[in-house]
């Protein structure tokens, strides 16, 4: 790992050669704690308490081109955010389970519950600068990152303005911005454009089906307005069991309520897979 440069003469310690090093001790202790302390990075949840360990590992291993441990890094970076839109999906059932485990009462009936708010432990930001220190530039991976970042915009200033992005470059708050401005806007088309089923039933059960999204969708869609792929995912839920109907309106059959469902589905993962372009990634 460490190789003296050609022609420098190296000083000796107690029988070892004797090389100084610019890194911190913080930075060198994490390192080698993963070469000989057996550090499983694998078994590390990635949080607050955590990061800087694993930030200091990522460093070090990028420099000193490690790469079992600088893809452990990496692999449990991804596993927070996933670039695998079941995986992403997975993550957010899971926090809406726990989160229904002890607030299924206060919720009024027939709500569209598409996530909550995450505790935000471990800012995606701060993951964003240590990747772009590290020079890494995937967009499917910092794509995942930056869909995270927008979804806490509504947090940002607070009591310390400027601290949710402070780690980012001024082209990533760029890369933010317009990213935020574009999820917007594909949120309200896909709002505009709600199917209403098959164009065949369109005289019959195309009303119905308007009537279940003007009473149960758009009420919720306001707060979908930053969290566009988690509150798709729970519309699409919600119209495929519009064949229930809705007090003086005909009820759309169950292939017109699939058809829709299908098509808010495919739109939102289309969307998912611009996330890229989208934050101007690719
Ligand atoms: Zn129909």
């Amino acid at each position: 790992m460490f190789m003296p440069m050609d022609g420098v003469k190296h000083e000796m310690e107690r029988g070892c050669k004797h090389f100084s090093v610019d890194d911190s001790r913080e930075d060198m202790e994490a390192l080698l704690e993963v070469i000989y302390g057996g550090l499983r990075i694998d078994t590390v949840a990635l949080t607050a308490e955590s990061f800087p360990l694993l930030s200091s590992l990522l460093q070090m291993c990028t420099k000193y081109e490690i790469e079992r441990p600088r893809s452990e890094v990496i692999a449990r970076i991804q596993a927070n955010w996933p670039h695998d839109l079941a995986k992403h999906d997975a993550i957010v059932d899971a926090r809406i389970r726990r989160y229904m485990n002890t607030h299924v009462h206060e919720l009024p009936q027939n709500t569209l519950l598409c996530d909550v708010d995450e505790d935000m432990d471990l800012h995606p930001a701060a993951v964003i600068s240590l990747l772009r220190q590290c020079g890494y530039t995937t967009p499917e991976l910092l794509a995942a990152l930056f869909y995270a970042l927008s979804r806490c915009s509504k947090k940002f200033g607070g009591t310390a303005p400027g601290f949710s992005i402070s780690p980012l470059s001024h082209a990533d708050i760029e890369r933010l911005i317009v990213g935020i401005e574009r999820l917007r806007e594909a949120h309200s088309r896909l709002m505009i454009a709600m199917p209403l089923g098959q164009q065949a039933h369109m005289q019959l059960c195309g009303p119905g089906l308007l009537t279940h999204n003007n009473t149960q969708v758009f009420p919720a869609a306001v707060n979908g307005l930053n969290r566009p792929i988690e509150f798709w995912r729970a519309a699409a839920d919600k119209v495929q069991r519009a064949t229930q109907g809705l007090p003086g309106t005909r009820p759309p059959c169950a292939a017109c309520c699939d058809a829709a469902a299908a098509t808010i589905r495919a739109s939102r993962e289309a969307l998912w897979g611009r996330m890229a372009e989208i934050f101007e990634l690719a």
